[in-house]
């Protein structure tokens, strides 16, 4: 009976495991060549200072309007993307991407000159292929200056190759490009990769953020990274700011800059140029 059921019980999840795996390998395709389909887009999500209030950047998230499913939500198929080596592809096309639009804010809107673009970029596009140099052609061709483009990497993205990314990461900096480490204060090593790897600023992750106004222990967690960061020289964004109170406090404590949904969601291209108007 019991061996009866174990091999059901086995025959069940195989079947589950084998309609997830299905599931990913058709996303895989379905994903291959979305770009030129024009099915992938980029959003734009406002970034403030918070003692000025002044809106200084965009940080541009990858979207996937799939032609019979609409909307992919991005961690599932980004997730897709870098386990099949297809972000390498995409990668460098949100690159450009993302690029070009912010030259063209630039142009368009005298306000918009000092605007930065920020590009997540993947531990697989760390690891294969040439960052830096793609980064300084797309720069070239697109004509942004390299100051007003930010990359964005995991810390998990980091651990490891350490010698390999930090000399990567130099030379994005010496180029003028700023490098920021996102979903900070995730990773359990944390504040000691700070020693080893060159960034310009860490976005504090938004599970910290969500709690500051009921969790002290959040809090002072926030206020310690906004304090540790500004004593090794580098910025701090607070990402998930999605209430007026957060705001407030991240600000009281000396965060320079954040973004969320109370002060701005992801948006097209077209509707953050309105914004720009
Ligand atoms: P991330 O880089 O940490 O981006 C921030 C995520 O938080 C975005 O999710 C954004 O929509 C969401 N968010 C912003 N403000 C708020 C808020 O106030 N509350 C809440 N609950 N969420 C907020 P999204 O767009 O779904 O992207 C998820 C992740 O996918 C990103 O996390 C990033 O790691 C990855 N991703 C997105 N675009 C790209 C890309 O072009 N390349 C790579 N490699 N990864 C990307
Ligand atoms: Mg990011
Ligand atoms: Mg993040
Ligand atoms: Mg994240």
């Amino acid at each position: 009976q019991a061996k009866v059921a174990g091999k059901n019980c086995y025959r069940f999840y195989s079947r589950v495991m084998d309609q997830a795996v299905e599931r990913r390998v058709r996303m895989e395709q379905d994903l291959r060549g979305a770009w030129e389909r024009g099915e992938l887009s980029l959003a734009y999500q406002p970034v403030y200072r918070l003692e000025s209030g002044k809106l200084v950047g965009a940080e541009a998230l990858l979207r996937w309007r799939h032609p019979e499913h609409g909307p992919v939500s991005p961690s599932l198929f980004i997730d897709v993307a870098e386990q099949s080596g297809l972000i390498e592809v995409i990668g460098p096309q949100v690159l450009r991407a993302a690029c070009m639009d912010a030259r063209g804010w630039q142009r368009d809107f005298p306000s918009a000159r000092e605007l930065f673009v920020s590009v997540n970029v993947s531990a697989r596009q760390l690891r294969t292929g040439d960052l830096a140099a793609q980064v300084e052609t797309v720069l070239r061709e697109t004509g942004l200056a390299a100051q007003h483009l930010h990359v964005e990497l995991t810390e998990t993205a980091v651990i490891g190759d350490e010698a390999r990314v930090s000399s990567l990461l130099a030379r994005l900096r010496n180029a003028g490009v700023k490098v920021w480490l996102d979903d900070f204060g995730t990773g359990f090593s944390g504040l000691s990769h700070l020693r080893r790897v060159p960034v310009d600023g860490v976005k504090i992750d938004r599970s910290f953020v969500a709690d500051v106004l009921r969790d002290p222990d959040d809090l002072a967690l926030t206020t310690a990274i906004i304090a540790m960061a500004h004593s090794l020289g580098i910025h701090v964004v607070a990402e998930g700011v999605e209430k007026e109170g957060q705001y407030a406090i991240l600000r009281e404590r000396g965060c320079d800059l954040a973004q969320g949904f109370w002060l701005g969601h992801p948006m097209t291209n077209q509707e953050f140029a309105r914004l720009l108007a």
